[in-house]
Order: C-alpha cells, then structure tokens, then sequence
C-alpha cells in the first residue's frame, strides 16, 4: 500500500442526505481530491481538502477555450466493505482525453490511489440500499489566466464524491423513448467525439431540450457524416437485438468508448451471446423492426447501468420495440452487471476493486 496523502480536515462534517431521497449528483460529501498542474512542477500537491467553492481566474483558459475533460464511476458499499468498479478503465481514458485536448497527462496510478484514499475517508457517505451507489466524478480543467489561445500552463484536477440513487428509483427497468436527432450531429470524423470532454455536452443539449419537448427521454445520434449511421444515444452507447444477436456500432472516432459498453460485450460473449461490432444503418433497424427482427434495444453507461429502449421515432416513423417492455436479454444483461457490481454475484474478472483501508 501507498503513502497517505495530504489530509486537509475541516472543523464540522455536513449531515448525510435520507437515503430514500438522495437522486442524482445532488448532493456531495465533506470532500475531495485536488491536484494541480504548472509547467514548472508538473502534477504536484495532490491532497484530501474540504469540499467547497475553489477560487479561479477570470481569465482562466478551461471557461473561455473549453480545455476540459471529466469522467464518471461509481463506488458500492456490501459486506461492509467498498468497491470500485473497473477504476483504472477511467484514468486510461482521461488520459486519452487530456491528450486529445493537449492536456498534460496523468499518471494512472498515483491518482487511482488519491481516489482510493479519498473514498476510504468517505466511506461512511457510500450508501447501501438497492441501487444506490457512491458516484465519482473526476475532472480536469485548464486555469491559466490568459485569454491567447494557446494551451494551458496550468490545471486543475479534481474528483467529488456524490452519494446517489438508483437510477430507477428502486422500480424495474423503465423502458425510454429515444428521438433520433437527423439535424444536428454530436460529433465528427477527426473531432473529439471519443474524448470525454465537456463541449461534447454543450453541443448536445439544444437536441436534448428539443426532444424533450417533444416527449423524448433521449437524442439518439447519427453520424455526422452522412447522417445515416447511429453512433450512440445522449451519455450511452446502444446496443440492439437483431435475430437474437446483439449488435452495437463499432467504434470509430466519433463515438464515446463506453467502458460499460465494453464490460457489456465481455459479459454477453461469456453468457453465451453473439456480439457484432459493426456500423448500423438507421435504415437496417427499421427495416429489422419491419421484419420482427429487432426485438430489443438497450443503452449502455455508468449512470444507469442498462436503459431498455422503448421507442424511436425517426423522421415520421415511431417504431416500438418489444411491446414497450424490457426484454429478455435486457434483463439477463442488467441482472448479472448489477449481480456484479453489488457483490451479489462472483466476479471472475476482477472488476471489483477494494478501497484499502489506509
Ligand atoms: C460517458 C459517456 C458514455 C458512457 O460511458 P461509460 O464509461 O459506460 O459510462 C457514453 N457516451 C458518452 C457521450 C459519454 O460521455
């Protein structure tokens, strides 16, 4: 085990939320993980510090030119003990990110261990009922005050602690209806449409609103080429039951690697599944649908696990998959993930990381 960190205690600790009330990045813990970044020390003071409001320049590059990356995780609590779910998966990605946006890298591991200290101080905050989980949000922004655009010579990284719900409020999979936007485009050959980066987001929620006006949980994305192609649903992947196989859009540039996505395909081909990584036509699926071979569809991130699809409405055609209900391979797929995740189930893996106690 490593060397502990800088603790920065503060005088009173906050009062936990009613676990029965607690949603989604509502409410966060007594504190956090900070690091910074200068182009004379590199990363350096990483510490435990109180979690509150940091003070920035305002000039700082990260809110004028955008150079800003997160992710997301989630810890659960069983047998008293505290996971991790496939951690180190995050920090190769946020590398892969700060890369894409010229930001200095991070060394994977001395900041897993920084997020393992950090939740063994807040193990108390990792609540356990069904569903319900420790999210952790890691981010990296530039600070430098300077308005030339340039890269940064200076970031910050932090990572906050958000006790949350279940997705589904302890209710069964609830299946969703998907718009699938044929106007504006998420993201594009050679852009930063694989890199988890915050205008990614920015980009997507005029669709997101317009859907939602409309009566649609979720944008799916086409290609930003052609349009023709589906790339990946708001902050999902998606997957689809095509004549019993599943398929998912490979993964090309411009779509996010979703590290559920992949545990997803993992998990499926060892149950026995048959997998494709391929493009997929939106005209395929209707044209499937059309046929009875399209029998479910499925979502795929940290937040939610697995997200049954309902419905799509493309253009003037509303298709409904499944009779609106959760299928069969849905479900075995969401049961045996959470099975995992929960400690209910082994994990052959090792996709369960324990938080040491330090
Ligand atoms: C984070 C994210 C996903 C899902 O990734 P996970 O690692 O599975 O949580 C999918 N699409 C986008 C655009 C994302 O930002």
């Amino acid at each position: 085990m490593s060397e502990k960190i800088k603790f920065v205690q503060r005088e009173t600790l906050k009062e936990k939320p009613d676990p029965s009330e607690l949603g989604f990045g509502k409410y966060f813990t007594d504190y956090m993980l900070s690091f910074d970044y200068d182009i004379d020390q590199g990363w350096h003071d990483l510490k435990i510090v109180p979690y509150g409001p940091i003070e920035i320049s305002p000039a700082a590059q990260g809110i004028h030119y955008g150079q800003s990356v997160f992710e997301g995780l989630k810890a659960y609590k069983h047998n008293g003990e505290v996971d991790l779910f496939r951690p180190s998966e995050n920090f190769k990605r946020i590398n892969k990110s700060l890369a894409r946006l010229d930001m200095p890298q991070v060394d994977e591991e001395v900041v897993l261990d920084g997020l393992k200290q950090l939740v063994d101080v807040e193990r108390d905050w990792v609540p356990e009922g069904e569903g319900q989980s420790l999210y952790i949000r890691p981010y990296v922004f530039a600070t430098e005050g300077i308005l030339g655009v340039r890269p940064s010579y200076s970031y910050k990284l932090l990572i906050i602690l958000s006790p949350s719900g279940s997705y589904y409020g302890g209710a069964s999979l609830n299946p969703t209806k998907i718009y699938v936007e044929d106007q504006y485009v998420r993201a594009v050959r050679g852009g930063v449409g694989y890199a988890k980066v915050a205008g990614n987001y920015a980009a997507s929620l005029l669709a997101q609103s317009n859907a939602s006006a409309q009566g649609y949980d979720q944008v799916l994305w086409l290609d930003g080429v052609e349009q023709k192609y589906v790339e990946e649903v708001g902050s999902m992947n998606i997957f689809f039951v095509e004549n019993g196989k599943l398929v998912t859009p490979e993964l090309n540039g411009s779509i996010l690697p979703g590290i559920t996505r992949k545990t997803v395909i993992e998990l499926a081909q060892n149950l026995g599944y048959e997998v494709e990584e391929r493009k997929v036509s939106i005209d395929e699926l209707i044209e499937a649908h059309n046929k009875g071979e399209l029998t479910e569809v499925f979502g795929t991130g940290t937040a939610a696990v697995i997200s049954p699809v309902g419905q799509l409405k493309y253009g003037e055609t509303e298709i409904v998959i499944n009779n609106n209900e959760t299928g069969e391979i849905t479900q075995n797929l969401y049961d045996h993930y959470t099975g995992i995740q929960s400690g209910k189930l082994d994990d052959p893996q090792g996709w369960r990381v324990v938080v040491p106690r330090y």
